[in-house]
């Protein structure tokens, strides 16, 4: 009992009067909670609590889930369509119809006079998968652009890019049970107590009961460094000389899986050439880890019965992030960790619906994984679609970072922004604004109207937020689960899934393609379309998910047919001998060979930059800065400094102080920590007007990803702390 509790002050809890609680799936992260949110006799949410038989979260959720309710009624939703002709005059409220024939006017005008590809189209991950899918077959199969693209480029387009390269599709081979079994865990870049908290706690217990080593590969000693049995503080943007010098130890002292490579892969002798380059000696000098470090976590990982490596941006957002994560699939796949319990190579994915959007949204190809340079995926899906093969492109069109270079070159004069925000989550947002301007035509459609981007929109689309809607998403570990419309969209607003089928009519000029009018008919639709495929889910549907809680794919309609029950938790994928995607059912096995293209520090800049994300917010801050409850924790930009590097700048705990690089500039509080080296400063992004003023984002080759995480600044000391503090909150009003 805790000290006079029992006389004074006792705790109350408040009865929040619930009479129901609905069932859905949380729309923040990937990690995939199942949770309920409480109803009061006025139908009013008032409270978000776990679901106890869930596999995923087993009836917990972190900060963000557990607040979720107040979305419905957060301040700056658009509850009204709304029109102008310039961006720079106010907006007026209409109509849905006046709203959705001056969209679909606007669009084709362009198209008319510059080409199909003239507008581009970007949505999220954040949506459910039907409609990601109703979106791909009306942008593919009815409007024509080839320029459509999600705001996942910006967070998972290098583990995708990385898992076709060595697997030959994309797609999360483990799942989090993995934890349970595994005797050596690596994360890469990873920092799962703030990031993904329910997978964190799910990793951590299966820890104490099994005691395997963890290792932790980040330059910040982040919250899981600080629970880790080694950490290694890597040098920016060198993590491909560490994998490299990890597997010149593995093979020179011969302990690969020579019957695993021989079986399951293509490529070693190629690999084995590249990284007898990358000695310890020589590699240390490059990432900073030293030598023998190096060869004890190489031993470590290769003698483990079964290992496995978790990653998240540290590598993805990186001119290396595609390699890195081949180069984790290449550990991986020497030493036989794929496909076996506590074996595997597992992208922690961003979004709730990072996955589903990879699945189904036709972004970088056509449903479930074909793709739109293999002439027979087209040629089935324009049959299924009853649409021209030729209105199909033989080849993907740009990413979503490519697509405002190509604004900026007058190549594309229209935009379609769906549920993102360019302006805050692209790097070097400056040349961002600049090219929005140039827009002849501009469409946000979100659930807030108050975003930056919506400055520079002619039409905005009111969408309805998370579980105001009906469909299903796809967790990390291959999880497909339910959202349910527990309540109605507010005002006048609409699920995204309605806008797309109204907007649909606009363009189906003779009825040709038929789209289906609930998510329900949508999702069995996609069912038809992923049987014998990778991602089969021809076994699933609306109540086999929601009683189970979520079901794993692949889940097939044979295994309903010969009542096998879908799994618990635990499936894996590339499980049989030579399985993989390729041809020839086998990896590949890439050299990598390391050119530092990094901006690094120097004399003028000589600080390096760490951007990344905080547990009580969510990406550009849209949703969370208006939860209360979230925002209180950080409600102002900030840096994490190292207490020796402020001294010697004259800054004091708390100070603002402005950082510089060769972009731009931006004003955020020191807040002294040795989380941080003396040579780094860490800075949240999810600040508007801040953390992206001063990014580079240089592109990786393959998934034209930014580099967000390595760049260089210098520190300068305020003098007027007031009008630092005037203009810190300016910066934070959206
Ligand atoms: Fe939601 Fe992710 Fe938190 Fe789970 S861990 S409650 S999915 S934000």
């Amino acid at each position: 009992m805790l000290f006079g509790r029992g006389q004074k002050n006792p705790i109350k809890i408040t009865d929040k009067q619930i009479v129901e609680w609905k069932y859905a799936t949380c729309g923040y992260c990937s990690t995939g909670c199942s949770m309920e949110v409480g109803f009061n006799k006025s139908n009013e949410a008032v409270s978000s609590r776990g679901v106890g038989g869930a596999d995923v979260n087993r009836g917990k959720l972190c900060l963000k889930g557990i607040m979720q309710h107040e979305l419905f009624t957060s301040a700056g939703r658009g509850n009204k369509p709304l029109i102008r002709q310039h961006w720079h005059q106010d907006f007026v409220e209409t109509n849905w119809d006046t709203a959705l024939d001056a969209t679909a006017a606007g669009l084709k005008k362009i198209q008319q006079k510059y080409g199909r590809d003239s507008i581009a189209i970007i949505s999220t991950g954040q949506m459910l998968t039907e409609e990601f899918y109703t979106l791909g077959k009306l942008t593919r199969g009815l409007i024509g652009t080839n320029n459509y693209d999600g705001n996942t480029t910006l967070c998972m387009a290098s583990a995708v890019s990385g898992y076709k390269r060595s697997f030959g599709s994309d797609g999360p081979p483990g799942c989090y049970e993995d934890f349970e079994h595994t005797d050596c865990l690596i994360a890469w870049g990873s920092n799962l107590p703030e990031q993904h908290p329910i997978i964190y706690w799910r990793m951590k217990e299966a820890q104490e009961k099994r005691n395997f080593p963890l290792i932790v590969i980040d330059p910040r000693v982040t919250m899981l460094a600080q629970n880790a049995d080694i950490h290694l503080t890597v040098t920016p943007g060198t993590d491909v000389v560490l994998q490299n010098a990890l597997m010149h130890v593995i093979l020179n002292e011969d302990l690969q899986d020579k019957e695993y490579i021989e079986k399951n892969t293509n490529g070693f002798a190629a690999l084995k050439a590249e990284v007898d380059k990358y000695d310890p000696t020589t590699a240390a000098k490059i990432c900073g880890i030293d030598e023998d470090t190096i060869r004890v976590v190489a031993r470590l990982f290769a003698k483990a019965n079964a290992a496995m490596q978790i990653w998240t941006m540290g590598i993805n957002q990186s001119t290396h992030g595609s390699d890195g994560v081949v180069g984790i699939n290449n550990l991986a796949l020497i030493t036989g960790n794929i496909g076996k319990p506590g074996g595997t190579s597992l992208s922690i994915t961003g979004q709730c619906n990072a996955m589903g959007t990879r699945e189904w949204s036709s972004c970088s190809g056509l449903p479930n994984y074909r793709t739109l340079e293999n002439p027979e995926d087209r040629e089935e899906i324009a049959q299924f679609w009853n649409i021209d093969v030729d209105f199909l492109p033989t080849k993907r069109g740009l990413f979503q970072t490519d697509i405002y270079r190509a604004i900026e070159t007058g190549e594309i004069k229209g935009l379609w922004l769906i549920a993102t925000n360019p302006l805050s989550s692209l790097p070097n947002t400056g040349r961002v604004r600049k090219a929005m301007e140039k827009l002849e035509f501009c469409v946000v459609q979100d659930c807030y109207e108050d975003t930056e981007s919506a400055q520079y929109a002619h039409v905005f689309l009111p969408a309805g937020t998370w579980a105001e809607k009906s469909g299903v998403m796809t967790n990390t570990e291959r999880r497909v689960n339910l959202v349910k419309p527990i309540i109605k969209p507010i005002g006048d607003s609409k699920p995204d899934f309605w806008i797309f089928t109204e907007m649909a009519k606009r363009f189906n000029v003779d009825n040709k393609v038929d789209f289906p009018v609930t998510s329900e008919a949508v999702f069995e639709e996609m069912k038809l379309l992923s049987k014998g495929r990778l991602c089969d889910i021809s076994g699933m549907d609306y109540e086999n998910i929601e009683k189970n809680r979520g079901i794993q794919w692949p889940y097939t309609e044979k295994q309903v047919q010969n009542n096998e029950p879908p799994p618990a938790g635990g499936k894996r994928i590339y499980t049989e001998e030579a399985s993989f995607s390729y041809a020839d059912g086998k990896a590949k096995l890439i050299a990598l060979p390391f050119i530092d293209n990094n901006e690094v520090p120097d004399e003028k800049f000589p600080i390096w930059l760490n951007t990344g994300r905080l547990v009580e917010h969510w990406h550009g801050r849209t949703k969370t800065g208006k939860v209360a409850n979230n925002n209180k924790f950080s409600p102002i930009p900030f840096i994490e400094i190292n207490p020796d590097l402020a001294l010697q700048l004259g800054a004091e705990n708390g100070d603002y102080v402005r950082l510089v690089s060769r972009r731009s500039d931006a004003i955020v509080m020191a807040k002294f920590t040795n989380r941080v080296s003396k040579d780094m400063v860490f800075l949240p992004f999810h600040f508007h007007d801040c953390a992206n003023r001063l990014t580079l984002g240089l592109l990786d080759p393959h998934s034209r990803q930014p580099a967000y995480k390595q760049q260089a600044v210098r520190i300068e000391t305020i003098k007027d702390q007031r009008a630092a503090a005037q203009l810190s909150m300016e910066m934070r009003k959206f």
